[in-house]
């Protein structure tokens, strides 16, 4: 769901509106100046934002945009019939380029390179031309008319190429689903549409709408980045902390432990840890009776209930408890053994499953415990009777000594 929201919010809006305004009568009341003025300043916080995240990628992507742009819209006769189909084909090899390029930030060697690479693409195609048939600038158009014509299977090639940047910025997108890959591939989207415009305010347009794309999946990003938790995909400690300051005058809050968790480590590695912080926090997330899961840090999570006491919770929460306990946790790669184990592939598959537990503790607010703050605390203190009443338990602090007891492991 998230996924598909990354891939399609706010790209799919946005190219397809630009494309149905652009077949509106709406569009001749807007001049050029104010569409190249509005472009202007997209293509420059858009690079600010990039250089802020250290993302070389975006920087080379927005100065090949502008640079095509600048370059389809200046030239005009025979030279723009020539030299057009040559600018689009670099474009999109720069559009497959993009998707492939590792993201080393801009301030590594690497990353001066790539940053710098538009540039010396357009120094090269100017020097190619100077020296192509020892031209000079007056009379450069002159001299293309002699030149054979370039790349004859033109639209095959050019639609052979829009179908690799899209697959390969595809394949990106599903290796790293974020709101910048999803908004890459609309990129790629839009600049396939601005090829049925003549080069013009309709293309600068277009162009715009893909760079506002990419704005705004800077701004989804910096919220994702810090309002959630990246291994689990809960939300974090930071977005705890605004709920806490919306709640009402009635609430109740659970504190989740996994119990044992640094011997798991040790027995089966940081790596399959991090899986099964995963999947708790899965299990979490699902957690009925109006509750909202929270990497609150480490392997300890919180669980907010609004508009609830602690009794309507111990249910949900014991639901969740004992469903973690009771079903085994499927780890996918374990560490590969030194030796080839003699097990049946029943038993390899066996071992695969992990046994997990968890203790709770939760408090509700009262007259005495009346900010969220103290009411996470009384939850630790419960988690903490928790614990040492023999783990795998939901505990309730300041609800007299009510303890559930689950099942032993
Ligand atoms: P208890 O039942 O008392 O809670 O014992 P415990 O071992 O779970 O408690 P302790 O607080 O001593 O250990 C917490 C461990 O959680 C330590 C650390 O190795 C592990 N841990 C914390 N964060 C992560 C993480 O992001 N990934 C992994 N794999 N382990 C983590
Ligand atoms: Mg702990
Ligand atoms: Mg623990």
């Amino acid at each position: 769901m998230r996924i598909l929201f990354n891939l399609l919010v706010p790209g799919s809006f946005l190219i397809t509106g630009t494309v149905l305004f652009l077949n509106t009568p709406f569009l001749s009341n807007i001049t050029p100046f104010q569409i190249d003025s509005g472009a202007s300043i997209l293509i420059l916080l858009t690079a600010l934002l990039a250089w802020r995240f250290d993302r070389s990628r975006i920087i080379y992507l927005l100065q090949t945009l502008l640079y095509t742009d600048i370059v389809t819209r200046t030239l005009v006769g025979p030279l723009r019939s020539t030299l057009l189909p040559i600018i689009i084909v670099i474009l999109l090899i720069n559009l497959s380029l993009i998707a492939l390029l590792k993201e080393r930030g801009i301030h590594s060697v690497r990353g001066i390179f790539v940053t710098a690479l538009p540039l010396i693409q357009v120094a090269l195609l100017f020097f190619w031309f100077k020296t192509a048939r020892n031209l000079t600038l007056p009379n450069i158009e002159t001299a293309v008319l002699n030149l054979p014509p370039p790349l004859s299977e033109l639209p095959e090639l050019i639609l052979l190429l829009i179908i690799v940047a899209l697959l390969t910025q595809s394949i990106r997108f599903l290796r790293y689903p974020n709101p910048l890959e999803g908004g890459l591939l609309w990129v790629i989207i839009a600049l396939t549409a601005a090829l049925f415009f003549p080069a013009g305010v309709q293309t600068t347009l277009l162009l715009s709408a893909a760079i506002l794309t990419l704005l705004i999946s800077f701004i989804e990003m910096s919220h994702t980045l810090a309002y959630k938790d990246e291994l689990t995909g809960l939300p974090g400690r930071r977005a705890l902390m605004e709920r806490f300051s919306k709640l009402g005058s009635r609430y109740t809050i659970a504190m989740v432990d996994i119990d044992f968790f640094k011997k798991f480590n040790d027995t089966h590695g940081h790596d399959v840890g991090d899986q099964v912080l995963k999947m708790v926090a899965t299990r979490l997330a699902k957690c009925n009776g109006g509750g909202r899961a929270f990497r609150y840090g480490g392997e300890e999570f919180c669980i907010v209930f609004p508009g609830k006491n602690a009794d309507d919770c111990l249910g949900p929460l014991e639901e969740v408890r004992s469903r973690i306990a009771d079903q085994p946790f499927s780890i996918r790669k374990l560490a590969r053994p030194l030796k080839k184990p003699k097990k049946t592939a029943k038993k390899i598959a066996k071992s695969n499953n992990v046994h997990v537990t968890i203790s709770i503790g939760i408090a509700e607010k009262t007259a005495r415990y009346s900010q969220p703050d103290a009411v996470l605390k009384q939850s630790d203190l419960a988690l903490y009777r928790a614990k040492s009443a023999g783990r795998n338990r939901v505990c309730s602090e300041n609800r007299g000594a009510k303890i559930r007891t689950g099942t032993q492991t």
